[in-house]
Parts: structure tokens; C-alpha cells; sequence
């Protein structure tokens, strides 16, 4: 069973918790037991967060900047066992969950400039013998809630900003992949950490609830699903925290007539099956434009009824397993619904569901409008559903007529239309050209509409802004 990390202590939780599997998605094998801990794990763990705060909060910032340095470091050394990690237990290719411990490790690089990040601003004569000085200081106890999608990447997205600026953190990783939460705190000690600076609390629901009504959680980071990031934010504003609560995701694709299929077609394959489809940026519609459904559908479909699926520690393999049994029935029931509402399968993924494990190929349904079940809900699974927009115009029509606006990318070779796009497409990450439109660290990552619920997005220059509060100092002498 693994603990929970309680200031210096790995701990199992209080007498009664329950606990739930954790699976090899690749092979259908229980590997661990997650502890569902509960409020008084809560409390422990806040209770060891706030303990530490006080004396993190004065430790000089070159001293927390020299201990991320060191993060860093050991986060290097241990980077193949973290991908390994990931694959194991999410079920990703090795080549992804390489890509994912990068792009974790890079908001790590950008947290280490935080002397720069931190600094203030000061104006001088403001008016007669009079000066303001504006300093930050850190919030206090921070939560973060990740998804089970990146188990390394999102929680680095959330603690290493937070606790550079200052606050101590207690993070709840997804119960469904909880082993990467679970190493990248081992590694936090070991890079010499002061205890009580991260502290993780494993669980679900009952573990979130207790983090979002605690009196002394300043803030909450929260990535997820839709209806659980509003809950999220509801619960946690009602209590008064800071709250950035990123959702879910229906992410279209617009292909325009001018396209290059050289680019465009390996780039929509990524965007819809890498990962398996479990990606928030994953592209869940491509509006083919005009005459473009012509020359990109056979080319499409024939590269995606090639793709190899299988366990994604196996060289070769492009497409993993989706992360349990229920999750996979879940997406063959889209499938079932989108056929059912009229759209064309034109590959079907469903027959890789007899191997063990929880496969499910990339599959391809052709004719999907907004009005399908298929056309409008987050899948998030390898299913590329594509539509027919007569114009650009129709085509950011679509993508706008969505509740979720997480990303949309555009294939052009034509200025205007990108353009015209970038301007006009309600999506908080937008491509041209690009298969997903990921901010690295040093922007901010989030969505619009109902992909998101705050204001400060998650890390870049938004993540400082949402882990420290300001203080504004007038002086006159
Ligand atoms: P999820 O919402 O089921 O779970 C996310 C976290 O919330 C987990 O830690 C879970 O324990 C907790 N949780 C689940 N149900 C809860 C409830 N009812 N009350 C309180 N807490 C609860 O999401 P998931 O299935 O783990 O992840 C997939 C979803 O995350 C997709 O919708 C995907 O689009 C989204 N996602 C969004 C982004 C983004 O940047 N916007 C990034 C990655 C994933």
C-alpha cells in the first residue's frame, strides 16, 4: 500500500481508510493499493504544511532557489525510472512519457529563476518626499489536485513555483496514477528539502473535499475533468482560497484546402491518437474545409489503421492502452452512439479491445456534426471524429459553438486565414501549423470558456502571480 508523506513521515492513513487498486493498463495487472484517505489525513498533512510554513516562508530565496537547483539535478539523474514510472502505471509509450517528464522538468528550470520572477517594482516620488514599493510575498498552504493523464508533468506544473515563491504544499495526486506524485516527493527529499515543505495525501473525492473547506488552504490548483473543475472552484472560492481550476477539453482541428498534407496529416495523428487521445490538447475534430476532406481523408485513415498499438514499453508501439476497463467501455460506447447518430466509421478502433489489457485503437468517424453526441462531448480516447465546414468562417464557427475552449489548431499555408483564426477561435491555446498548442513553462497554460475557472492560469509568469499575494509599501521619511 503507499503512504501518504506527513511532514518527515511516510504514513499510512488513519485506522478505517479504504483503498483502491492501481493498475498496469497494458496488462490489466494490479500493481499497488491506493489509500481513498480522508479528512483527518487532511488535516495531518496541513496541519505539517502550515508547521513548516513558517520558517520556508523567511528562508532566504537563494537558499530555495539552491534547493530547486538541486531538484533539477536529481530530477535529471532519475529521469528515465520517472518515464518508466509513468509507462508503467498510465500506460503512455516511453517516447511520451519522456516528453512528459521534460516538460515537467522544464517549469522546474523556470522556477530556479525565481530571484528574477519574485522581484517587485518601486516608484520613487510618487508624490512630495513620498515612495511605494510593491514586494511579494507567498500565500501560505497551497493544495494541488492533478488528473491521472500526466502523473509527472501536472504536479510539476503546480508545487515547484509554489514553493520557490515560498509556500508549502500538500498535494493529492490522482488515485489513479499516483506512483509519479509519489516518486517526485521521494526525489524532493532527497534533492534535501526542508520536511513539511511538500507533504501528499493520497485519495479521491473525500481527500479533495477536506483540502477545498480547510480553513487554513490558501490556495488550490486544480487540473481535471469539466464538471469536477467548477465543483473545484465553487467549493474552494466559497472558503475563500485562490483558485485555478484548468478542465476538460474538445479540441478542434480546422484543415483548410491549402493545407499541406505532408505536415498536416502525421501532425492530426499525434493530436488525436498520441497518448492514446488522454490529452487535454488532444485534437478531438478536424474540420476539413472546402475540398481538403478530399485529399486528407483516405490519406488519414489508412495512416491511422496502421498505427501500432500496443504496450507502450514496447519499441515500435505508437498507440498505449487507455488507463482502465471502465474508461476504454466508455469510449466504445462513443463510438457505438456517434454510428448510431449517423456519423461513418471509417476505422475502427474496437478491435484491439480482445487483447488484454485495456486497448483501444485509433478509429476515425467520418460526417460527425456539433449537434452528435460525438461532435460536442470530451471523448478522451483515440477517436478522430471529422466534420465538413464549407468555409473558414463555418469552420471557427464550429470550434466556437463548443462549452469548452482548451485548444484549437490550424493547417494553412495562407497568412490570412491564420490569422483570421488566431484572432477569432475561442480556444486559451491556439496552433497554426502545430499539432498541439502547448505553452512551455514560461507561458501560461490554460483555457476559456468552460476549459477553465479562475483567472491566474497554471504556471509562466501567471503561476508567480497566483502563488504570491502583493504588498504595496508608502513611505515617506
Ligand atoms: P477528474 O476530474 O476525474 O479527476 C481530477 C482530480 O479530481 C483527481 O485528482 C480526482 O481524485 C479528483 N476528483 C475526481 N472526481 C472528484 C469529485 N467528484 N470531487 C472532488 N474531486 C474529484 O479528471 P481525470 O479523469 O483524472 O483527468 C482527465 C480530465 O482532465 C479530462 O477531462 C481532461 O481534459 C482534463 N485535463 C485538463 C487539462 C487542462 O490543462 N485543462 C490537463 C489535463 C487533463
Amino acid at each position: 500500500m503507499i503512504r501518504n508523506l506527513i511532514g518527515p513521515d511516510w504514513r499510512p492513513p488513519a485506522d478505517g481508510a479504504a483503498s483502491l487498486p492501481v493498475f498496469n493498463p497494458a496488462t490489466g495487472e494490479v500493481i499497488e493499493q491506493v489509500p481513498l484517505s480522508g479528512e483527518r489525513d487532511v488535516d495531518a498533512a496541513v496541519a505539517a504544511a502550515t508547521s513548516a510554513y513558517s520558517t520556508w516562508s523567511r528562508t532566504p530565496l537563494m537558499e530555495r532557489v539552491r534547493l530547486m537547483f538541486r531538484y533539477k539535478a536529481v530530477l535529471e539523474e532519475h529521469f528515465e525510472d520517472l518515464a518508466s514510472i509513468i509507462t508503467l502505471h498510465h500506460g503512455k509509450t516511453l517516447d511520451e512519457s519522456r516528453g512528459e517528464v521534460r516538460r515537467g522538468i522544464e517549469v522546474v528550470d523556470f522556477a530556479c529563476g525565481a530571484p528574477t520572477l519574485l522581484q517587485g517594482r518601486t516608484l520613487r516620488d510618487v508624490s512630495g518626499g513620498v515612495d511605494q514599493d510593491l514586494y511579494r510575498y507567498p500565500v501560505g498552504v497551497c493544495a494541488g489536485i492533478p488528473p491521472f493523464n500526466f502523473p509527472v508533468m501536472i504536479p510539476l506544473w503546480m508545487f515547484p513555483l509554489a514553493v520557490v515563491s515560498g509556500n508549502t504544499f500538500v498535494l493529492k495526486p490522482s488515485e489513479r496514477t499516483p506512483l509519479g506524485g509519489q516518486r517526485l516527493a521521494e526525489l524532493f527529499l532527497e534533492a534535501g528539502f526542508p520536511e513539511g515543505v511538500l507533504n501528499v495525501v493520497h485519495g479521491a473525492r473525500e481527500a479533495v473535499d477536506a483540502l477545498l473547506r480547510h480553513p487554513k488552504v490558501a490556495a488550490i490548483s486544480f487540473v481535471g475533468s469539466a464538471p469536477v473543475a467548477r465543483h473545484v472552484y465553487e467549493t474552494a472560492a466559497a472558503s475563500g482560497k485562490r483558485v485555478q481550476a484548468l478542465g476538460g477539453a474538445k479540441n478542434h482541428i480546422v484543415i483548410m484546402p491549402d493545407a499541406d498534407p505532408e505536415l498536416a496529416v502525421p501532425a492530426i495523428l499525434n493530436s488525436a491518437f498520441g497518448n492514446a487521445g488522454e490529452r487535454c490538447l488532444a485534437g478531438s475534430v478536424a474540420v476539413a474545409v472546402g475540398r481538403a476532406a478530399d485529399t486528407l481523408l483516405d490519406q488519414l485513415s489508412d495512416a491511422a489503421a496502421k498505427m501500432v498499438v500496443g504496450p507502450g514499453d514496447e519499441p515500435g508501439v505508437q498507440v498505449g492502452p487507455l488507463i482502465r476497463a471502465e474508461h476504454r467501455d466508455r469510449v466504445a460506447g462513443y463510438i457505438e452512439k456517434g454510428v448510431a447518430e449517423g456519423a461513418e466509421l471509417v476505422v475502427d478502433g474496437r478491435r484491439e479491445m480482445s487483447r488484454p489489457g485495456f486497448f483501444l485503437g485509433p478509429t476515425v468517424l467520418d460526417r460527425v456534426t456539433a449537434g452528435m453526441t460525438v461532435g460536442h462531448e470530451e471523448i478522451f480516447g483515440p477517436v478522430l471524429s471529422v466534420a465538413r465546414a464549407a468555409t473558414l468562417d463555418e469552420a471557427i464557427g464550429q470550434a466556437n459553438q463548443m462549452a469548452l475552449g482548451n485548444m484549437a489548431t490550424i493547417f494553412t499555408q495562407s497568412g490570412r486565414s491564420a490569422r483570421e483564426f488566431r484572432d477569432r477561435v475561442e480556444a486559451g491555446m491556439t496552433g497554426i501549423n502545430v499539432p498541439i498548442a502547448q505553452p512551455f513553462a514560461f507561458f501560461p497554460f490554460s483555457g476559456w470558456k468552460g476549459s477553465f475557472y479562475g483567472d491566474l492560469h497554471i504556471h509562466g509568469t501567471d503561476g508567480i502571480d497566483f502563488f504570491t499575494r502583493k504588498k504595496v509599501v508608502v513611505t515617506r521619511w
